[in-house]
């Protein structure tokens, strides 16, 4: 028998949470079905920036902003062929409600910094979680279980269910390891909640094509399950070839981070935020900057070749993708280590460092960054074969004869990595109408079913930090109160 409930979401991310606590906040029986063990989602994997404006936060600090202001910077991130793309009417009518969400999070008792400059924002815009995103997935969860809404893990939705007149009614979910079918009915709607498709094969083959579909997302389990779901459904897809990346990132490291063993939220957080220094929390997946190849970096892979030219982009991330282990490392002599100490060439930018260098790598990440005073040192230390690395360095200083670009010598090396090719996110999603409800072919809304944060992006843009979060949160609690009756 069918278990009925008013709202079913689809996927216990950032979302999909904020929508349970909001539509039972307005008295809802919420049901979450998430198909990993834990909520979390990328939400709980991402730094946790949220930009908005017209926020407390910012008036507390003496900035003046405005919707406007804030539509028009949005528009300045993204290169212009994708920003062309970009659905202007939901993009400014989400950053119209983007203050009101922050403050809602923060009457549950999130807290965050900031707002914190970045350019081009003409005002200072981001706010950051304390003490990280996975704060916004305890804070949210914690209020949800108060209200008397669940979250069901494990349950991975394969299909949705339709009544005889055609609108949405429901989900069939495959529970737990044994995989159990199981039929969930929704009175009020079928909410799609799950994330993006960074790490869905099919998806990117089909929409980026197949160059790059050797590329992981950097959430391996953000499936495009949802995007695939409303698909079935006769949903439109729109931007499923727009992508943030591919790009390379440093692998993390396999230790949970200094920051998981952070209290995620309340006065600890608040506390522990002010109180540790902030330098300790270089988190992971940094991106090394593209800048090094051109002074002369290379990429090597684990048998100390280079496989690409390091300047190409995209090929050398697909390039990268396609080494054993999908990993590679860059090789850096004696002047690009000393030229990447300072600014303006640092390797990565970094929260609460803003920019890190060198020295902060080799001491802040020692799982990926490794010194040493010569080839053979630096290879050995990465289990690479020095005989291997000596060559390919002879070999494109041989070459490097020719093109003029700086020979690799000296006597102090460092190299950095393992490093992956990764998609940060993808910018494609269900269309949908100012209700949040999918639409059809014909722009047709399909009855019974809604979509939010990436799966329902509706064709906006959201390049530079903090706006996906801010989509998240805001998409996810205006759809509770819609859901409600509540305008
Ligand atoms: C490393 C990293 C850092 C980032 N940092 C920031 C940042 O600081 N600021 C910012 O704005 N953006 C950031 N982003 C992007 C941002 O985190 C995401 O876009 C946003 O959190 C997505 O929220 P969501 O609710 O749409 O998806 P998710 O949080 O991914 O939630 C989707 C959920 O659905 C579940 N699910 C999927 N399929 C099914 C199914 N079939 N059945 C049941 N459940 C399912 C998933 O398991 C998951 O829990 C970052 C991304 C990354 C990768």
């Amino acid at each position: 028998m069918a278990e009925t409930c008013d709202v079913i979401i689809v996927g216990g991310g950032g979302s999909g949470l904020a929508a349970a606590v909001s539509a039972a906040e307005h008295g809802a029986d919420v049901l979450v079905l998430e198909k990993e063990a834990e909520p979390g989602g990328t939400t709980g994997i991402a730094v946790g920036s949220f930009t908005a404006n017209r926020t407390s936060m910012q008036q507390q600090a003496g900035i003046t902003d405005s919707v406007d202001d804030h539509a028009e910077d949005a528009a300045r991130f993204a290169p212009a062929s994708i920003e062309a793309r970009n659905n202007h009417e939901l993009r400014r009518w989400f950053l119209a409600h983007s203050a009101e969400t922050l403050t809602w999070l923060q009457g549950m008792g999130l807290s965050f910094q900031g707002p914190s400059p970045e350019p081009p924002n003409r005002v200072p815009r981001m706010h950051n979680a304390v003490p990280g995103a996975r704060a916004y997935v305890v804070t949210l969860h914690k209020r949800l279980r108060r209200l008397g809404g669940r979250v069901l893990c494990g349950a991975n939705v394969v299909a949705l269910t339709r009544s005889a007149t055609g609108g949405v009614t429901g989900t069939i979910a495959r529970i737990g390891d044994g995989g159990d079918r199981r039929v969930f009915t929704a009175r009020k709607g079928v909410v799609l909640a799950a994330g993006d498709y960074t790490n869905s094969k099919e998806l990117i083959g089909r929409h980026l094509g197949e160059a790059f579909q050797q590329v992981e997302g950097i959430n391996e389990k953000s499936t495009g399950d949802g995007h695939l779901l409303a698909e079935r459904e006769g949903a439109k897809l729109v931007n499923m070839d727009v992508a943030y990346g591919p790009e390379l990132r440093f692998v993390p490291p396999a230790r949970r981070g200094f920051q998981q063993w952070l209290p995620a939220g309340g006065l600890a957080a608040r506390l522990m935020a002010r109180l540790l220094p902030m330098r300790r929390l270089l988190v992971t997946w940094q991106h090394p900057e593209n800048g090094l190849f051109d002074d002369g970096a290379i990429l090597i892979n684990q048998q100390g070749a280079r496989f690409c030219d390091e300047r190409l982009w995209p090929d050398r991330e697909i390039a990268v993708a396609d080494q054993s282990g999908k990993v590679c490392y860059i090789l850096l002599d004696e002047s690009l280590s000393e030229r990447y100490s300072a600014w303006p060439h640092f390797i990565s930018t970094a929260p609460k460092i803003a920019y890190a260098y060198v020295a902060d790598y080799l001491k802040l990440r020692r799982d990926v960054a490794v010194a040493g005073d010569s080839l053979d040192a630096v290879a050995a230390a990465r289990q690479l074969s020095a005989e291997a690395l000596t060559e390919t360095v002879r070999a494109t200083n041989q070459e490097r004869s020719v093109n003029g670009l700086p020979k690799l010598t000296g006597n102090g090396w460092v190299l950095l990595g393992p490093a992956k090719a990764y998609f940060t996110t993808t910018e494609g999603g269900v269309a949908i109408d100012g209700q949040f409800r999918a639409l059809d072919m014909q722009d047709e809304p399909i009855s019974g079913l809604y979509a939010i944060g990436q799966n329902g992006l509706g064709g906006q843009v959201l390049w530079g930090h903090g706006l996906h979060i801010a989509w998240a949160m805001t998409s996810g609690r205006l759809v509770g109160r819609q859901l409600m009756g509540v305008a």
